[in-house]
């Protein structure tokens, strides 16, 4: 079986318009590849990266997107997988698209009260979050957190884990609008970045102690603040640049307060079978049981992909995005 494969691809870094669509047929899968038809895409903030340039392509043309869902149409030989299967896979390149091959090793399958969609809204975000709030640093009662992008998808995950943990929880986001859904999710308050003087509430909000630990996702536009809202010998998780790189900084900075910064990948807390299978069953059990709620989705069509970019660069989403081929 071969099957004609829809992609979105780009031949050079640059905005949302240089997405098109091309039309390529795929070939059988070789022994340990899977032939999935895709049925939900989940769009994630390190998309854009790639697309921008902030992170290097591998090489032109190239099939963005990192996670998937589909249904197995043909499992190459030495595969446990059987033609009708669900699964998914994350950090696997080349997800815009209707079909792809796939290393059947990275195949992680779905159970069946989770949909398509739900899956592709939940996984990476939901296992970034997993290590970010068991791995990194285990986060506990004593611990108050802020949460920047409270309301995003990534975001979401972390207010109600950190909630669940015990720990107090603060969040930022960029509109009033998105205030009342980052409270909804566990934050005892949410502080509108627009407004410009989140820090000085935040403080007040702690006494003026600071944030035990902070997830920053946001990047330049709040690293510094941060910094200045941690506790003595808080931590600081800067695990994106939704608004560009911080600029660099001097080290002597994290004296003053004895405080920690990181900067982690989730590729380094999903690399062996052992532990991704470990994280998959803790977020699937915490999705199941309620500790986590299902994120609200904005879906787009896949052929719309650059929609879906402008949306989520342009801070109107809330949750997740899913591209539907
Ligand atoms: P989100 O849904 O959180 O979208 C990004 C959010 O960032 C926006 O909704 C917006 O929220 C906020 N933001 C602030 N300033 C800007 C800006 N200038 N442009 C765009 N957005 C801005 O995306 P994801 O959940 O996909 O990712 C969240 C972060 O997590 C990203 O930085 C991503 O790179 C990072 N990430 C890191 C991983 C890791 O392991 N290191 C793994 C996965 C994601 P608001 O308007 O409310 O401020």
């Amino acid at each position: 079986m071969t099957s004609n494969a829809r992609e979105v691809v780009i031949d050079r870094n640059g905005g949302p318009e240089t997405m098109y669509v091309r039309r390529r047929r795929l070939g059988q899968p070789a022994a340990g590849q899977l032939l999935l038809r895709q049925t939900a895409i989940g769009l994630n903030f390190v998309d854009i990266y790639f697309r921008r340039g902030e992170k290097p392509v591998p090489s032109f043309p190239f099939v963005n997107g990192f996670e998937g869902v589909g249904v197995v149409e043909q499992a190459g030989a030495g595969t446990s997988f059987l033609s009708g299967d669900r699964v998914a896979y994350l950090l696997e390149p080349g997800s815009y698209a209707s079909h792809r091959l796939l290393p059947a090793h990275r195949a992680i399958r779905l159970p069946g009260w989770l949909s398509d969609v739900e899956a592709a809204a939940v996984l990476l975000k939901g296992l970034t979050a997993d290590y970010l709030v068991h791995t990194i640093h285990h986060v506990s009662r004593d611990d108050v957190v802020l949460v920047h992008a409270a309301a995003g998808g990534v975001g979401s995950f972390l207010c109600q884990w950190t909630r669940h943990l015990g720990a107090r929880v603060f969040g930022t986001v960029g509109t009033e609008a998105k205030r009342e859904r980052a409270l909804s999710l566990g934050c005892e308050a949410v502080f509108v970045t627009a407004a410009g003087d989140w820090l000085s509430k935040f403080m007040e909000a702690t006494s003026g102690s600071g944030a035990t630990i902070i997830y920053d996702g946001v990047g330049r536009d709040t690293f510094l603040k941060s910094l200045a809202a941690l506790a003595v010998r808080g931590k600081l998780m800067a695990f994106g640049s939704a608004s560009g790189n911080p600029e660099p900084l001097d080290i002597a900075l994290l004296n003053e307060k004895s405080v920690t910064i990181a900067n982690p990948g989730v590729q380094h807390f999903i690399h062996e079978r052992d532990e991704l299978d470990r994280r998959v069953s803790r977020l699937f059990v915490a999705l199941e049981i309620g500790t986590l709620s299902l994120p609200t989705v904005t879906r787009f069509a896949l052929d719309d992909a650059a929609s879906a970019h402008r949306a989520l660069e342009g801070r109107v989403t809330t949750g997740s995005v899913v591209l539907i081929p």
